[in-house]
């Protein structure tokens, strides 16, 4: 029988490692995108559905142009657009090195990243982030977006 909370952590890291691996195709084909269309995409850009219907942000809301921003090394100009996102990529690239480090070498890098933690961390980023746009932007008019 399958047992999921009798796993060791280091076989949850080489899963979510796998699950990184894979990601790494996506996000340098996104990176290429928005790097080289970047401009083109924004000036396009619709609006959120979620936005349009309902009258406030959805939790992605700011997140292509959050990811334009940090692809040009404008980390506050990406922080305030959606901070999830350089959350997201900040983790995902330190565990990702830490993990090949480890495996590779077996002395350099943390056996026990405490990768699940910190996805729990980001949910919570998430959330938080859209919590306090929203309040800022109904209750107060602001917004950067
Ligand atoms: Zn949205």
């Amino acid at each position: 029988m399958y047992d999921r909370a009798k796993r060791h952590p280091e076989h949850i890291i080489e899963e979510w490692y796998l699950v990184g691996k894979i990601g790494l195709v996506l996000f340098v084909v996104a990176a290429i995108v928005i790097w080289w269309k970047g401009d083109v995409i924004l000036a396009r850009e619709h609006g959120c559905v979620f936005r349009d219907t309902v009258g406030f942000y959805c939790a992605g809301c700011g997140a292509t142009r959050a990811f334009y921003h940090l692809m040009r090394g404008h980390l506050w100009q990406s922080f305030l657009c959606n901070p999830f996102v350089i959350y997201g990529i900040g983790v995902y690239v330190v565990f990702m090195i830490n993990t090949f480090l480890y495996m590779h070498t077996e002395k350099i890098g943390f056996k026990k990243f405490p990768i699940v933690g910190l996805i729990y961390v980001g949910v919570g980023v998430l959330l938080g982030q859209w919590v306090i746009r929203n309040i800022l932007f109904i209750g107060f008019g602001l917004t950067v977006l």
